[in-house]
């Protein structure tokens, strides 16, 4: 008897644990660890992840596997325990961490096909099932009772193959590929019979006789450059044929990759990677925290740490930013390993995401750069774990399972004994912080390669200039400062805070705010559709001619946005083509690249956007850059709003003067002496650190203290209230004397969708037994969350604070 352990699709707390299944005699040595089942549950049938096979089981009624879902397992022994170690670390039910692990496409719904890549090899039985067909529907095997075992040798030997089929669109991208229909010198043949007139198809034909393989027909055309016709006629005269060949649907298809070499390391890199090697050799899992300056050649040290990783026969995960993850930053990967590289990101297609992923299942790629969720790539065999621009928030999930990627790194690290290295100019705070105290081994990088300096960072006071009489958004500096770029055809990148046209909507004469009225936050004036939106729920109402409140028509909108820093930049400077790039310019697929394309073609002189320009561009022709509001971000209500804003200011300069070409900051500001501005505009990272650490050390806040978050939201705000209360009653009494229990207060937003939201926040050094007291906490409103609307969601290492 074979017993499987599952972990299934239904996501409560009663059912937070492994149920025991029945192997069916059939099924057993084909369903492995690691693979998902459809399983009976009540009535219903649902998937599960089989997390463990026993001989025997405890309990004597047990129902049968009804399915196996996976041919090899999608999930590592290591990701099982990964999973589990997840789920309890962060307070979430083991089916939701093993779902945050895979691809999308194996989270929807889908359907299986499986394909006969040969006839003649298949066993009899197979041969009858498809019948003459190349494909039929994994349904139809089973309805006809398909003979698992058989379908499972012919899978490895190569015979047949599985598909999923997700929302009727294929996972799997079909190409015509054209080849030689004769012997070589057929075709040579061939070429002396052509008539004079048939120059095309003489090119094509001796392209074969050069390349003696088969080509995408795209790439022969263009090589030819000639049209499908040409070909056809070719292949009508029965010298070639075309084929079509199942590929990799491969988002970078169209882009041609040079192969770069390592470079001669400088003296501070070589510095920086000698103990990366080490570790790497030695197998040893160390945290590394490699603060280097903008354009102090991180990068290569990664590409080199990585190579050392593929010469021992291992693998690399690369973590990138999902708003850094560029073409620019994609390309670099790629130009130096490669096929070996898999690229995973959000703005892949549901479908390309799961061929990235089935490349680096399948063991075809050595290398995956990716947005977080690419830390759980899987691998067996991992050399290094590289984190780039660790400080950035969007490593944290900010929904269950609520995971931090460091910690994930951290945690593979240890398993797979190998180094883990965060990469920043400006690292968070709380990593600086583990470095000087040992925890992380520190490697730093103070120089720009070449020794370029920094571009100089001007600071404007946007008061002086209201007072001087200048009431529109561009300050005299920033305005001259522009047009001589312009004038010398260098280019300028203008960055902003805010997205829209504008941001709210304001009565001059009583001051009235027009708010949305879920969310209690200022309505957005979109111009296009003469809208007012809320950006956190779909409220929309067209704008009003005149105040709600005093019925005075002096009611305008107020602030700035990218569309309207466009126009006025558009009216003030004639020259100016702008390239604007923020979420409503970027939202189409490919948007991004063709934007940025656009600009690094010279298209555009000016690229204006919002924090998505902030990182990883590289633009040799740039020497200018603008930033146009930074008070916006100053004053979040957030603890890490002034080191937000030094990282913000620190990155944005960076994008300019990267070159030949000197770069200069200009700064616009009603701040001035704020010291995250003043620090960011000296480079000042260290003296940053500590005026910072200060304010931490006095405000309770981390390095020195833990938080954890605690937020409640329902309908109805005493309730909300109420809750929040009794919670921050309960942790008072059973957290230690040391931990501070702050609130219960309204959430900065304090109703999203109609929907109250307080919280309440835990300071604390050492509390072994929160987890435990959390747990019990939230089994206590149990009921409530179930079936009475009532959420409480518990964030550790919170990041959003709003
Ligand atoms: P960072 O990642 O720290 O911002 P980059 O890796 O982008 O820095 O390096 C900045 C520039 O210096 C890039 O153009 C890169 O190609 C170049 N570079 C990096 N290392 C070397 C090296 N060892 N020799 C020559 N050029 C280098
Ligand atoms: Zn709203
Ligand atoms: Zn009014």
């Amino acid at each position: 008897m074979q017993v499987a352990k599952v972990v299934v699709d239904v996501p409560t707390n009663q059912t937070n644990h492994s149920f025991d299944y029945l192997v069916p005699p059939e099924m057993v040595g084909l369903i492995k660890k690691g693979m998902r089942v459809s399983v009976p549950f009540g009535p219903r049938k649902v998937m599960g992840f089989v997390v463990n096979l026993v001989a025997e089981s405890e309990f004597d009624k047990l129902r049968k596997i009804s399915q196996v879902m996976d041919m090899t397992p999608v999930l590592t022994d290591e990701l099982l325990e990964l999973g589990k170690w997840l789920a309890e670390e962060t307070i979430s039910l083991y089916i939701q961490a093993y779902q945050a692990m895979l691809p999308q496409v194996l989270k929807a719904k889908y359907k299986k096909e499986i394909e006969a890549l040969t006839f003649e090899e298949l066993p009899k039985s197979l041969q009858k099932l498809f019948d003459g067909r190349t494909v039929i529907s994994f349904d139809e095997f089973l309805q006809r009772n398909g003979n698992y075992r058989e379908l499972h040798k012919e899978m490895k030997n190569g015979h047949v193959q599985i598909h999923y089929i997700v929302q009727s669109k294929e996972t799997i991208k079909k190409v015509s590929f054209i080849e030689p229909n004769k012997e070589l010198y057929l075709i040579e043949e061939a070429i002396q019979d052509l008539s004079k007139n048939a120059q095309k198809q003489r090119l094509v034909l001796e392209y074969f006789l050069k390349n003696n393989e088969s080509v995408e027909q795209g790439d022969l055309l263009r090589a030819c450059e000639t049209t499908t016709s040409t070909i056809q006629a070719l292949i009508k005269k029965g010298l070639l044929k075309k084929i079509e060949k199942k590929v990799y649907r491969n988002p970078y298809q169209n882009r041609e990759f040079k192969r770069t070499k390592p470079l001669p390391l400088s003296d501070q890199q070589q510095v920086a990677i000698e103990p990366i090697w080490k570790a790497i050799e030695k197998e040893q899992s160390e945290v590394f925290l490699l603060h280097g300056v903008t354009g102090s050649g991180k990068t290569e040290v990664y590409l080199q740490s990585i190579e050392k990783v593929l010469q021992k026969g291992q693998e690399a995960i690369v973590l990138v930013p999902e708003i850094a993850l560029t073409p620019q930053m994609v390309q670099r990967f790629k130009e130096r390993f490669g096929g070996e590289v898999a690229v995973l990101h959000s703005a892949l297609s549901p479908g390309e995401k799961f061929d990235e992923w089935t490349k680096i299942h399948k063991r075809e790629v050595k290398v995956v750069v990716g947005a977080r969720s690419a830390i759980f790539a899987p691998f067996e065999n991992i050399g290094i774990i590289i984190i780039d621009e660790e400080h950035e928030t969007s490593y944290k999930q900010e929904e269950q399972p609520r995971y931090h990627a460091r910690e994930v790194a951290k945690q593979r690290g240890i398993y797979h004994q190998c180094p883990v290295v965060l990469g920043s100019a400006t690292p968070l705070l709380e990593s600086y912080a583990r470095a000087k105290k040992n925890v992380y081994h520190l490697l730093e990088m103070p120089d720009r390669m070449n020794n370029q300096v920094m571009p100089p960072v001007e600071i404007v006071d946007m008061r002086e200039e209201l007072h001087a009489g200048n009431r529109t958004m561009f300050s005299k500096r920033l305005l001259g400062a522009i047009e001589e770029r312009l004038a010398k055809k260098e280019q300028v990148v203008l960055f902003l805070n805010r997205r829209g046209y504008s941001t709210f909507v304001m009565c001059r004469e009583c001051g009235d705010v027009v708010k949305c009225p879920h969310c209690d936050i200022a309505l957005t004036y979109h111009k296009s559709n003469h809208l007012l939106k809320c950006h956190y729920c779909d409220y929309q109402i067209p704008m009003m001619q005149e105040c709600e409140n005093c019925q005075s028509d002096q009611i305008r909108y107020f602030g700035t946005g990218t569309q309207k820093v466009e126009e006025a930049l558009m009216q003030v400077i004639p020259d100016a083509k702008i390239v604007r790039m923020d979420v409503d310019t970027t939202r189409r697929k490919g948007a991004h690249e063709r934007l940025l394309q656009k600009f690094q073609s010279k298209e555009a002189n000016i690229l204006l956007g919002t924090q998505m320009i902030a990182k990883g561009l590289d633009f040799e022709n740039v020497t200018l850059v603008g930033v146009l509001a930074v008070d916006a971000m100053l004053n979040l209500p957030d603890f890490r709003a002034s080191e937000k804003t030094f990282q913000l200011l620190t990155q944005v300069s960076g994008r300019a003067g990267r070159h030949q070409l000197p770069g200069e900051v200009i700064i616009q500001t009603y701040s001035k002496e704020h010291y995250s501005i003043e620090l960011a505009s000296q480079y000042n990272y260290t003296q940053f650190f500590l005026q910072e650490m200060n304010m931490r050390k006095n405000f309770h806040y981390p390095p020195y203290y833990f938080l954890t978050l605690i937020n409640v939201s329902h309908p109805n705000q005493l309730k909300v209230m109420e809750v929040t209360k009794m919670i921050s009653k309960l942790l008072y009494k059973h957290l230690t004397n040391d931990a501070t229990i702050l609130g219960p207060t309204p959430s900065p937003i304090i109703r999203i969708n109609n929907r109250y939201r307080y919280q309440c926040m835990i300071k604390y050094k050492n509390e072994p037994m929160q987890h435990e007291i959390i747990r019990k906490i939230l089994d206590y409103y149990y009921e409530d969350i179930q079936k009475n609307d009532l959420t409480i969601t518990v964030d550790f290492e919170p990041y959003q604070l709003m």
